[in-house]
């Protein structure tokens, strides 16, 4: 999982995405999913990773657009993002 350094606002209109807040049944505490992720084939939002740890985290996905692509090979280079 990557986090990219984009603005969250960008990064949602681009991908579709929507923040949405996160119960943790740990902890009790809200978490909205407000963090930037990109995967392989997807990119999404994540909420924070907080001390409840990793298993107590939300991620929401969607497939990566044309323009997210063209994001992964600037992280990547162009060989890297085409595999
Ligand atoms: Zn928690």
């Amino acid at each position: 999982m990557i986090y990219p350094e984009v603005n969250l606002d960008e990064w949602i209109e681009r991908h579709k995405l929507l923040v949405v807040n996160y119960h943790c049944p740990k902890c009790q505490n809200d978490f909205p999913t407000n963090v930037p992720v990109l995967l392989k084939d997807s990119a999404g939002l994540q909420s924070k990773i907080h001390e409840c740890g990793r298993d107590f985290s939300k991620v929401v996905l969607v497939p990566r657009t044309g323009s997210a692509k063209r994001l992964w090979k600037q992280i990547f280079g162009e060989n890297e993002g085409e595999r």
